[in-house]
Formats: structure tokens, C-alpha cells, sequence
């Protein structure tokens, strides 16, 4: 270890307290320090090369290093580092950008309300949906529905609105109104089900939960099209046809959060067009400027934006909602996605090579299942394949992860489930190069936990 890594570790230590860390765990082992990227590629402080398969965090689509969104940043600090969009004012940038990504959208969502995260997007929703109905002489419409390991960001309403139990554990969490249905995890929910049984049966859950509400409680569903954190959960194709179906027979609005899912990260735009859904409101962020400066956002229904119109002043906002500086890193971005073809590349090109080559890593000893869409995509670590039996107590996932980080791989883990989210620029051969360290991690971790 060199001294300036022990330097910043240090400082971890004394001065930092880092998200979703167990402080004490952290301290005992000491933070990696990540101190430069190109491309797919990271290097920490001692020099290793790392490939990011998980684009940092599922949002570095266009790679790093792009000198344009560098100089898109520069030029707008230059000409007006900082307005805000409150008391009837505007600035170019998030004009341009709002226009853009209404272009971008499906059919009919032509408005887009600036956030400074995917949590704040959520956050509004929450308060956007209630005040939709209550302008409609409908207060009473309240309850939003989410789902058992979904997850909608770490502030009380995107926590709330998630459905991690070890956040709701901390901090009095849900907030009071928001309801829960089960996931589509068939792989470690199914049981004897088929995927096609299992997805049309916690589907229908969403139309047991109106009904046991009244349809005059609910004012909306949120989901992920593909949840993310929770694991990479790829939904049974009977699932979005069947929550379709009984979204069209009650009046609720529907929230997608394309956080994730959106700007190409299933080959196309947004993930509720990957599966033809028809959001009423889709949060956003993460991808809209690969994460090179924080930026969120809700796009909104024109349905809703008519609804909205009529009542009055909505009283939410955040200072840096549609900052110009993000705004103008946005926009670079979303060039860059398009005019090199870059999504368009995803969907024709690698997200089906990606895919082919992840299915191989099924015929491994310790993988139960390989499962994925476009550019992300998930395993299970599993001791016996046909019983879907677990390593209990061993924290496989966990294990394999820092077999990743010491050859060289990120792979995130969640629970058992191994997961990739790369950049969407990653190249066939270093889809290659990241399946060849996979298996080598996967026998490293298998030859750890082999007999235990
Ligand atoms: C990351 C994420 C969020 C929260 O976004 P932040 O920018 O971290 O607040 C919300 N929804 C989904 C689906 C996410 O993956």
C-alpha cells in the first residue's frame, strides 16, 4: 500500500462518512481509492486498471474522458454558471434541454419538471401525482403503489416509494401512503411457477391492492420497466402486457422510473419504450448526463401538464432544478448518444453480443441463472442449480465482488445476485475481456466456498 493511498484512507476514516457503508466495516478495511478514468477503464491509487462494468453507477453511458461535455461545462460556467427557473424566469440551456428530451420521449410526454437527482424526481411525483388529483376535486386520491424491492432513491419519499426493508428499517420509513405489491423476481420468487404463471400472478396483485384500496385512494403505480438495484429483476414477458391490462380498467396514473432504464440502456431511448409502456410520468437522471455533473428530472404526461395548468401555483421546486451548468452537460451528452449512434449501436450490435456471451456464464458450476437486457445483466450464485439452493451465510456475493476488484473487474453484488450495468460505448472485445475475468472470478469464488 503507498503512502498517499494510507493518506486517503485515512482521511476516509477521520473526516468522511460515505452512503450506504457500514462506517466501522469500512474504517477496519480501508477505502479504494479511485483516482482516474478512460473510457470503460478506472484506476485506483495504486495503479490497478479496472474495468467498470458498472459504468459507475449505472450511469456513465457515453464512457468517460469526453472532452466535449468537459467543454460543454466550461462554456456555460463561462457565459452563466448559475440562474434559477423560479418567479417566472428561464435560461437557454434547460429550455433546449427540456425540448430535447421531449423529443426523445414516448409520444405525447412533451414537458420535463428539473430535479438535481433521480431521489428529488421521485420526491416530485410524489407531491405532483397528489396535487394532479386533488386539482380534479379527487384529494382522497393518495395511495401510491410501489413494490417490494424496488427502488426510487434514498429521500424519504424515493425511500418510501422503494421497497428496500432495510431502509424502511431506519428512520420511520414509508411515509404515511404508500403501499407495497410483490415483485416479478422470478428466479427467487417463482417457486414451481413458470415465469409466464409467476409474472401474470403478482400482476394481478396490483389489481387486488386498487380494489382492497378503492380505485378512489390510488393515485398512482410507480416501477422500474427493469428493476435495477434490487438485482437486476427482468420482468416474465407476461408481466408489463398483464399490469398494462388492469392500469387501463382503473383511473390511476402510472409513473415508469427510467432513472436507470433510460437513455439506451435497453437499445432504445427509455425502457417503457423497450417494452411499449405507457407512463403518465417518467423520472429521470443518471443517464441524461452520464453522470458527469448531477441532474434529474420528471418528464410529464401533456394529459397531466393540462391538468396542472389549471391549478394554480405548484409549490416545489429546488434551487439547482434545470442548473445551467447540467443543463449544458445534458445536452452535449444526449448529442453524443445520438449522433454517433450510440444507443442505436447498443440495441443492433452489442447489447446482442453482451447478451449471447452472458448466457455462457449459465454453464458455470456455481451460476443458477443468467438473465438480462440490453446492457444490463444479472446472475445467481447458487450451491445446487436444480434446487436453487443458496450458500447460507456465506456472503458469496460479497465474495465474488472482491475477487472482481482484485482482477481487475467491477461487478456489483446484490445479496447472491452478481450484476453489470457497463458503459454503453464498451466494445465487443472488451465484452470479451469482461466475460474472461467473470469466469475467472466466479472459480476463485467457487474454489472459497467449495465444500462449506
Ligand atoms: C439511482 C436511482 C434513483 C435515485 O437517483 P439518485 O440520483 O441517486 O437520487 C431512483 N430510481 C432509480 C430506478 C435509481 O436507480
Amino acid at each position: 500500500m503507498s503512502k498517499q493511498t494510507e493518506h486517503w484512507q485515512a482521511l476516509s476514516r477521520d473526516h468522511h462518512l460515505a452512503p450506504f457503508t457500514d462506517f466501522q466495516a469500512l474504517n477496519r478495511k480501508g477505502a479504494r481509492i479511485v483516482t482516474r478514468a478512460e473510457g470503460v477503464y478506472l484506476w485506483d491509487s495504486e495503479g490497478h486498471k479496472i474495468l467498470d462494468g458498472m459504468a459507475g453507477l449505472w450511469c456513465v453511458n457515453v464512457g468517460y474522458g469526453r472532452e466535449e461535455l468537459v467543454e460543454a461545462a466550461a462554456r456555460q460556467m463561462r457565459e452563466l454558471p448559475y440562474y434559477n427557473l423560479f418567479f417566472q424566469t428561464a435560461h437557454p440551456p434547460a429550455l433546449e434541454l427540456a425540448q430535447e428530451i421531449a423529443a426523445l420521449a414516448p409520444a405525447g410526454m412533451n414537458h420535463v419538471f428539473f430535479t438535481g437527482s433521480g431521489s428529488e424526481a421521485n420526491d416530485t411525483v410524489v407531491r405532483m401525482v397528489r396535487h394532479y388529483w386533488a386539482v380534479q376535486g379527487q384529494p382522497e386520491k393518495q395511495v401510491i403503489i410501489g413494490r417490494w424491492n424496488g427502488y426510487h432513491g434514498s429521500t424519504m419519499a424515493g425511500a418510501s416509494l422503494g421497497g428496500m426493508k432495510g431502509m424502511h428499517a431506519q428512520g420511520g420509513l414509508p411515509i404515511p401512503g404508500i403501499e407495497h405489491i410483490d415483485q416479478p423476481y422470478w428466479y427467487g420468487e417463482g417457486g414451481a411457477l413458470s415465469p409466464e404463471e409467476f409474472g401474470v400472478r403478482v400482476a394481478d396483485q396490483l389489481e387486488e391492492k386498487i380494489r382492497q384500496l378503492g380505485a378512489d385512494k390510488v393515485a398512482a403505480f410507480i416501477a422500474e420497466p427493469i428493476q435495477g438495484a434490487g438485482g437486476v429483476i427482468v420482468p416474465p414477458d407476461s408481466y408489463w402486457p398483464r399490469i398494462r391490462e388492469i392500469l387501463a380498467r382503473h383511473d390511476i396514473l402510472f409513473i415508469a422510473d427510467e432513472v436507470i432504464c433510460g437513455f439506451g440502456r435497453t437499445g432504445e431511448w427509455f425502457g417503457s419504450q423497450y417494452y411499449d409502456l405507457r407512463p403518465d410520468l417518467m423520472p429521470i437522471a443518471k443517464g441524461l448526463t452520464s453522470g458527469y455533473i448531477p441532474m434529474g428530472g420528471v418528464v410529464v404526461r401533456d394529459k397531466v401538464v393540462e391538468v396542472l395548468n389549471r391549478g394554480g401555483e405548484f409549490a416545489h421546486g429546488f434551487t439547482y432544478s434545470g442548473h445551467p451548468v447540467a443543463a449544458a452537460v445534458a445536452l452535449a451528452n444526449l448529442r453524443i448518444l445520438r449522433d454517433e449512434g450510440i444507443v442505436a449501436r447498443v440495441k443492433a450490435q452489442t447489447a446482442p453480443y453482451l447478451q449471447r456471451r452472458w448466457r455462457e456464464l449459465a454453464a458455470h458450476p456455481l451460476v443458477g441463472e443468467a438473465r438480462g437486457v440490453g446492457m444490463v445483466a444479472a446472475i445467481e450464485l447458487v450451491k445446487n442449480k436444480e434446487t436453487r439452493e443458496r450458500y447460507r451465510g456465506l456472503e458469496i456475493g460479497m465474495r465474488c465482488r472482491e475477487h472482481c476488484f482484485q482482477n481487475g473487474l467491477v461487478m456489483r453484488a446484490v445479496g447472491d445476485t452478481m450484476i453489470i450495468a457497463p458503459p454503453l460505448v464498451i466494445s465487443p472485445a472488451q465484452i470479451d475481456e469482461l466475460l474472461e475475468k467473470a469466469f475467472t472470478c466466479l472459480d476463485l469464488t467457487l474454489k472459497e466456498v467449495q465444500g462449506r
